[in-house]
């Protein structure tokens, strides 16, 4: 049996690759092969995968990428992410991938959808759209359009039929490795120091490069090594992060919330893996189900726009009540939009609960980490006195 230290180095190296090897040893396994590239926050990675493709995530270049051209692409005053992919794709690093999808979460992700198209025209790009209205007549059918889209695409990529059997299949791969993730999830907010954050977080990041099986199988193999170790509980605070669905933190920053006494018990980091709520039924109409799920059983973070003003925050409210969170830390990429103009609503909705919480910024390569800990670990501090 695999040991956790074995898992999670595993699981390292495959977060620090910027080469995609992983992906790239996949795609030539086998000849005829396909890579789907997509961004954050959510595609339906079921039709990639019934099209027989690998989906990869592009979760940006990290704290170790030096950005050279993609600065000219953009002006100073956005998030990072944008121009670390940007200098992911100009560098080569993304040359073996057949196609990109980027999903509808800002303006900045739409505009690096055409930018993509005008760089890469050979390819297969998907801007991918999602229903702002959650009627099934309306919503639905728009978003059902949009799947079929993507069918269609991929089919002709493919160069054959994309069944709906093939679909359900894969939607019961999904809804496996969805299971799967959630366990992890609740193992961490039941315990939190058997299941480290930054290993949590290594884990699911895995999901990003490895075929679905691999990864289902990676995290039951993670959880069944850390059921046979003994990790000491210490007296930290147990908080909920938010605002990380996007531009992902460095693994440091995840590390230093942990070393200054938070126990981070829910989080939306690599939404993807976690935006569907519920098992989507893997009978019947497969679109008409992935629709179904999207709109009535996916998560609320401000990653999706909520209609009814009276659920704004509740969906957090829910997380830190589920998960006994004792606060909230906002950690938002700097200069993003769709986290930092909801920040107020939900710190209202938040205020109403008495529920706790700080707020800072943070950019995918901050690498200074102290003025983080310090405001962590005194916010940590000041929950544990005023609760005794
Ligand atoms: S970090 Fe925020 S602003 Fe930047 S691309 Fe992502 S969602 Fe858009």
């Amino acid at each position: 049996m695999v040991n956790v230290g074995e898992i999670i180095s595993r699981a390292e190296a495959l977060f620090e690759d910027l080469n995609f090897t992983a992906a790239r040893d996949w795609k030539k396994a086998e000849p005829g092969r396909k890579v789907i590239g997509y961004m954050p926050i959510y595609v339906p990675r079921e039709i990639i995968h019934a099209a027989g493709m690998l989906p990869m995530g592009v979760l940006g270049g990290g704290d170790q990428l030096e950005v050279i051209h993609g600065d000219a692409y953009y002006q100073s005053y956005i998030c990072r992410i944008p121009r670390s992919t940007v200098e992911l794709g100009v560098s080569g690093r993304l040359d073996f991938v057949d196609g990109m999808m980027f999903p509808s979460i800002c303006d900045v992700i739409r505009n690096l959808s055409g930018m993509w198209q005008l760089m890469f025209p050979d390819l297969y790009i998907k801007y991918f759209d999602v229903p702002q209205n959650y009627a099934d007549e309306i919503g639905g059918n728009f978003y059902v359009n949009e799947l079929q889209e993507v069918r269609e695409g991929l089919e002709k990529l493919a160069g054959r039929e994309i069944t709906d059997d093939d679909l359900r299949r894969s939607i019961a791969v999904y809804n496996e490795n969805r299971r799967l993730v959630q366990e992890l999830y609740d193992q961490r907010a039941a315990k939190p120091w058997t299941v480290p954050a930054s290993e949590v977080y290594l884990i699911v990041r895995a999901g990003m490069v490895l075929p679905v099986e691999e990864h289902s199988q990676m995290i039951q193999d993670y959880l069944g090594a850390v059921a046979g170790e003994d990790r000491p509980m210490k007296d930290n605070t147990r908080v909920v992060v938010t605002g990380l669905f996007c531009e992902q933190p460095p693994l440091n920053l995840i590390k230093s919330l942990e070393l200054s006494g938070c126990y981070v018990v829910d989080d939306d980091c690599i939404l993807v893996t976690r935006w569907l709520l519920e098992d989507v039924p893997s009978e019947g109409d497969p679109l008409r189900n992935l629709a179904d799920a999207f709109l009535h059983h996916s998560a609320a973070t401000a990653a999706k726009y909520e209609p009814d003003e009276k659920e704004k925050g509740q969906f957090l409210v829910r997380s830190v009540r589920r998960t006994r969170a004792e606060g909230v830390i906002f950690a938002s990429p700097s200069f993003c939009d769709p986290a930092l103009l909801d920040r107020p609503m939900l710190q209202h909705v938040l205020k109403a609960e008495n529920i706790p919480y700080i707020a800072f910024k943070f950019a995918e390569n901050s690498g200074q980490m102290q003025p983080i800990r310090e405001q962590a670990g005194t916010f940590a501090d000041s929950i544990k006195l005023w609760s005794e």
